[in-house]
């Protein structure tokens, strides 16, 4: 059977953080099988132990936090009636624990999404007080020039009149092509409008053709990771989120 510290099983369930759930136990407001414990390192298997705080029941679900390197042509979406979604990517085993996309990307947009199924995790990263940053890679038609960098930087108008935060946009190599010149750019925005990174370049007249996001807050895309596949997150980088 699994073994697992009660502090821990009570924080990975949301009852607090540590030192509060540490508190809570000292307390006497958890209970084991019915008694009260004041040791918050007891070890149980928290799958059976019949454990509840403040008289309350906790149930225990499984965490996972994976990173995908998600490929075109995939929703971000747990289910869809037409496209095939982020979760069909999962193996069974780890469909199970149900996990969800953290934000949205486009169908045709490549690159890190996080799936877990910490909603506390999730609501964070996506709350938009927190202005978590979100790195993207894209290839865009058009000569990205420094009028646009003072653009991004000042704040942009979309077409529904919304004005973006202060944007960091670094311009790359340029393309001559048949139907003119591509820019390779790398934007950071602090935001998560719908299609925004699209939506800014079309605010200067540009189009985005090609989009791959490769960091969200801590969290910087595995480029090993080929496209489809996907790993749960290591030690250092649930530390660096959570
Ligand atoms: N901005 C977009 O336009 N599309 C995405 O998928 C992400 C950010």
């Amino acid at each position: 059977a699994k073994r697992m510290r009660l502090d821990k099983l009570l924080a990975n369930m949301g009852f607090g953080t540590r030192s509060e759930i540490r508190r809570a136990v000292k307390q006497g407001r958890v209970t084991v099988e019915g008694q009260t414990v004041k040791d918050f390192g007891l070890n149980l298997d928290p799958e059976t132990a019949a454990v509840r705080f403040d008289d309350e029941e906790v149930v225990y679900q499984e965490t996972i936090y994976v990173m995908l390197n998600k490929p075109q042509g995939v929703v971000s979406a747990t289910e869809d009636t037409r496209d095939r979604t982020v979760i069909d990517l999962l193996e069974p085993g780890h469909r199970i624990l149900q996990p969800f996309p953290v934000g949205r990307l486009d169908k045709d947009t490549e690159g890190l999404l996080l799936l877990t199924n910490d909603g506390k995790l999730a609501h964070d990263l996506l709350s938009p007080r927190k202005h978590v940053t979100k790195t993207y890679e894209a290839l865009v038609h058009g000569d990205v020039n420094g009028e646009d960098q003072e653009a991004f930087r000042q704040g942009v108008t979309l077409d529904d009149g919304y004005k973006t935060m202060p944007a960091d946009l670094a311009i790359g190599e340029k393309e001559q092509r048949e139907e003119g010149v591509f820019s390779r750019i790398t934007l950071s925005i602090r935001e998560g409008k719908f299609h925004q990174v699209k939506r800014m370049f079309e605010a200067v007249g540009k189009k985005v053709v090609y989009l791959k996001r490769v960091s969200m807050g801590p969290l910087a895309l595995d480029e090993t990771l080929e496209l489809g596949a996907y790993r749960p997150l290591t030690d250092a980088e649930l530390d660096a989120l959570l």
